[in-house]
């Protein structure tokens, strides 16, 4: 069975075509600047030169045509015709509370995803827009949408409201929906075949730290709380965004600078988080060398970003009432050997122990705690694109239909 899995945003198309039966990947790439002066598709296949073909691409539909072409071509492609393609699987940012599971797309999910976008303007959109191009162009193969909120759907009520009017729930869905969850729950299971255990069993805190940064508490596979919220602006302090402030300060803000709600929510959104911390960078490779060479706003920034992550899975430990596994992942989890010993350095009462030795590791699968400790440490590179082939695999071998 091939599956291809498509990441469309605005201006890109990010692609992987998985071999499900061999687990390999076929190939890989992205098409960049869709729309835009200088488009051009990456492609990257096993035993074939990479390509780089930069050509205008007006549209997504152009861009999907050329993934679509390549795949098949003499010379780089990897299949003989698109009919060997069986499933597409789109990430979809927003399931609104329709979805709590992947789900194979037909008239009436779309009409559903429609109405998502109101929750996710900018996201959901291109999204929607990728499945109706595949339904064209590859009408034999199952669209299957997997939502980055479905995971967080089995919080419960006292964690996803929020204590304003009631009606701001009941008439417009203003609630905590959470994201990452495809990435959530892939390390948690990782983690539960490492620690040798059924996850059904397990209390696991995973930290997704990237661009983006999120933690999730887990209970036996049910995402029961997560620090992000109506949108990803909330929770922990995150490379451009805020994280939790206190709503009074967009007021207040725009006051002081003479400007719309919707210019401080973008510099909270784009200009905020350890960037505007530091005034140096986002990246956390350029912090922690300026942090060694004595710049007191990176020196800051890091250790904000430490105690917001650690302070948030003290909590989620109290929403769990225990704590059987940590993870950490994504780009400053799965790479930042200070990061993670700073954060778990805050945990130690608890008897949560790093072993440094291990803790030195990169982009590998590792355990990282001691023997002793009472909870097992992991890091586990993410792969949202594997497990998003996984979960349609599953929701196109449950069609009853084609
Ligand atoms: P995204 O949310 O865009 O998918 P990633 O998961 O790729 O983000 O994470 C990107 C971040 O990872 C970079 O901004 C950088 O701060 C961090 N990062 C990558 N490599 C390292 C490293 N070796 N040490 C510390 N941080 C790193």
């Amino acid at each position: 069975m091939n599956i291809l899995i498509l990441n469309c945003g605005s201006s890109s198309i990010k692609y992987k075509l998985f071999k499900m039966d061999q687990n390999t990947v076929l190939a890989r790439g992205v098409v960049e600047r869709i729309g835009l002066t200088g488009s051009q598709l990456r492609y990257r296949a096993g035993g074939k030169n990479d390509l780089v073909d930069a050509k205008p691409v007006p549209g997504h539909r152009e861009a999907l045509e050329m993934i679509l072409q390549t795949l098949i071509s003499g010379g780089h492609g990897v299949i003989g015709n698109l009919k060997e393609i069986d499933a597409v699987g789109h990430r979809v940012v927003h399931g609104g509370e329709y979805f709590q599971q992947p789900v194979a797309v037909d008239n009436n999910v779309l009409e559903l995803l429609e109405e998502c976008s109101q929750l996710a303007p900018l996201h959901n959109p291109p999204n929607i827009m990728g499945i109706k191009v595949c339904r064209q162009l590859i009408p034999h193969a199952a669209q299957v949408a997997v939502f980055d909120t479905a995971f967080h759907q089995t919080i419960p009520d006292y964690a996803y409201m929020y204590a304003i009017p009631y009606k701001y729930y009941r008439e417009h869905k203003i609630r905590k929906y959470g994201f990452h969850g495809t990435s959530h729950k892939y390390v948690s299971r990782r983690a539960a075949e490492l620690a040798d255990e059924t996850v059904k069993k397990l209390k696991i805190i995973t930290c997704h730290l990237g661009n983006g940064a999120s933690l999730c508490a887990i209970d036996g596979d049910r995402s029961v709380d997560t620090t992000m919220g109506f949108t990803p602006l909330a929770g922990v302090i995150m490379g451009t965004r805020c994280g939790d402030v206190d709503p009074a300060i967009v007021d207040y803000m725009s006051g002081i600078e003479g400007i719309t709600g919707a210019e401080v929510l973008e510099i909270l959104n784009k200009h905020s988080g350890v960037l505007g911390l530091s005034g140096l960078s986002s990246d956390f490779r350029d912090l922690e060398q300026a942090a060694l060479e004595g710049h007191p706003r990176a020196r800051l920034a890091l250790d904000m970003f430490i105690y917001s992550i650690a302070k948030n899975i003290g909590a989620l430990i109290a929403a769990l009432g225990g704590l059987d596994a940590l993870v950490f992942t994504a780009g400053i989890g799965e790479n930042s050997p200070g990061v993670r010993a700073g954060i778990c350095s805050k945990l130690n009462y608890m008897g949560i122990l790093l072993d440094d030795g291990k803790n030195s590791t990169s982009g590998e699968e590792t355990l990282i705690s001691t023997s002793d400790s009472l909870v097992q440490v992991f890091v586990i590179p993410t792969d949202e694109e594997k497990m998003i082939a996984e979960e349609t695999k599953t929701a196109a071998s449950n069609l009853t239909y084609k």
